[in-house]
């Protein structure tokens, strides 16, 4: 086992890793690049964006970053699932022109294509990333990296396999902090300093099974969270999609997700059965208190779900404040730009739910704060619809690398820096994506379309089920509009907008071939 002595173990880990000297002031003109990313955060756990969690559960570091830059208030994902988006991060490209569009399935990442910090090396950048990269194939690219190494390539909040450079170790600790030290033992001590640096830090958490640092075991204990204004929404109206859903709150949490103490005595193969009852199957009620009615089981556990969450968050946040803190004492902040990113949205009750996947707004949204004092005024507010295709144009629009044609994604650096031609003609409307069925959790995959007002969905593999919602009047998306004939003209245009975005992204698969994509997926429940 490996331990490393630079990281407190019982501490939150919030000490400095060395001196406070200033580095020699970097001369460099190219801007250093902070791109971190975290695994299934919610807008609504980030207290930059308000929210009915954002008094209990504030994340100061995180959103410093917004509060010294901007705040992307519709940053869409293409496709909300995690190794998928992650490709659509690197490549600036949508999933059918990347390959990795489901996690499920065998299916790996094709790591010879072209990738932004594949890019960033060739043109005298010097790379990294650490924590989770979960492209099931080695990163490419990279000066050095340390991902999480165990097969599923997931990661653990405690003591995880990490993979040094295609070298394997298990290392004492907890993951959020380990995966910041090896970050800023990098920066401390093994990167070239004559080069600008791009290093991607990316957080395990606060993916399930959500898992706190001992030190937050009992943050929020004696606290109730609000319960969102969906938490109990009926599914009138999308009977056949949201309706058939295998992440409720109510009815798809785990022994082990609540972190439930099994009966003694059960072989290995029983207590795993016992843990896992409850997550993903269908008639798995379980419940810790018979004399708990209906409704009161379910709230018991929405606050245990949410509360084991927003622990894990406070110590992304805690770690996002430490390596910003070592930039700032090193004289290297205000020529670094820094993005915080959730890989997709998350739900946290809204709908009863738990989970992502849906093109519906709380797993469509990803959260996404960017800094750059150089280039990017303090507060700026951006409402247009970016993507994460966007990441790796702008990026390298930064850098001063000419962004490959081949590209889905904009350039948003203009429109950053308040160009009001570039908001002007930024783009009005966005395609989404979603093939993974039916594990996990039964979300039939669909496409559609989302414009600054009005959303279109396409629910085809085994039904064929339109939604559609008026923003505007609905934001839940609570009321599917789909045959009130008020809306008859705007859906027939939102029809022909689908068509022209999967011509402009390369997507222009008939039904049964975007079936086939899914049908690649071996296991069934
Ligand atoms: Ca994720």
């Amino acid at each position: 086992m490996k331990v490393f002595h630079f990281l407190p173990l019982l501490s939150c880990g919030l000490a400095t890793l060395t001196s406070c000297s200033v580095e020699k002031k970097q001369v460099l003109e190219r801007p250093n690049i902070l791109f971190i990313l975290s695994d299934d955060h919610a807008k609504s756990a980030i207290s930059a964006y308000g929210g009915i969690n954002a008094a209990l559960a504030p994340t100061p570091n995180i959103d410093a970053i917004g509060q010294d830059g901007a705040i992307m208030q519709n940053m869409l994902c293409t496709n909300s699932i995690s190794g998928p988006s992650r490709a659509c991060l690197l490549t600036g490209k949508y999933s059918t022109e990347h390959g990795y569009y489901q996690n499920e399935g065998g299916i790996a990442f094709d790591n010879t294509q072209e990738q932004y910090q594949k890019l960033l090396k060739e043109n005298g950048y010097t790379t990294s990333v650490f924590g989770k990269w979960h492209m099931m194939s080695e990163p490419k690219g990279f000066d050095y990296y340390v991902i999480h190494g165990n097969n599923s390539q997931q990661g653990t909040y405690w003591n995880p396999v990490y993979d040094f450079n295609g070298k394997k170790e298990h290392v004492e600790g907890y993951a959020t902090r380990l995966t910041a030290g090896f970050a800023l033992d990098w920066l401390e001590k093994k990167r070239d300093t004559a080069k600008p640096f791009c290093l991607m830090l990316h957080f395990k958490a606060p993916h399930r099974p959500w898992r706190p640092d001992t030190c937050y075991q009992h943050l929020f204990d004696g606290v109730q969270f609000p319960y969102p204004a969906t938490f109990n929404d009926d599914y009138a109206g999308r009977e056949k999609t949201l309706g058939e859903n295998m992440a409720t709150v109510e009815n798809h949490l785990s022994r082990n997700d609540l972190k439930q103490t099994p009966p003694a005595n059960l072989s290995k193969e029983e207590r795993n059965k016992w843990m896992s009852w409850g997550g993903s199957g269908k008639n798995q009620f379980w419940t810790p208190d018979s004399t708990l009615s209906k409704n009161e089981l379910k709230q018991w556990k929405f606050q245990h779900y949410i509360k084991d969450y927003l622990r894990v968050v406070r110590s992304v946040d805690d770690q996002v404040g430490r390596v910003v803190k070592y930039l700032k004492e090193k004289g290297l902040y205000e020529n670094t730009i820094i993005v915080y990113m959730g890989d997709q949205g998350f739900y946290l009750g809204e709908h009863g739910l738990y989970d992502k996947r849906w093109m519906y707004e709380e797993s469509l949204q990803m959260p996404c704060l960017i800094s750059y004092p150089k280039g990017i005024k303090k507060e700026a507010t951006i409402k247009k619809i970016a993507l994460n295709v966007d990441i790796a144009p702008t990026l390298l629009d930064y850098a001063g690398v000419q962004i490959p044609s081949a590209m889905h994604g904009k350039s948003m650096k203009n429109m950053l820096a308040g160009d009001t031609t570039a908001i002007k003609n930024w783009r009005k409307s966005a395609y989404y994506q979603y093939f993974e069925y039916p594990k996990w959790h039964n979300v039939q995959p669909h496409y559609g379309v989302r414009g600054e007002r009005y959303k279109l969905i396409h629910f085809y593999y085994n039904v064929d089920q339109w939604e559609f919602y008026d923003l505007q009047k609905d934001p839940n998306e609570l009321m599917n509009q789909y045959k009130n004939p008020i809306y008859t003209s705007t859906i027939e245009e939102l029809k022909d907008e689908i068509i022209r975005l999967q011509k402009e992204c390369g997507d222009t698969l008939n039904l049964k071939d975007r079936r086939k994509l899914t049908d690649k997926f071996m296991f069934k429940y």
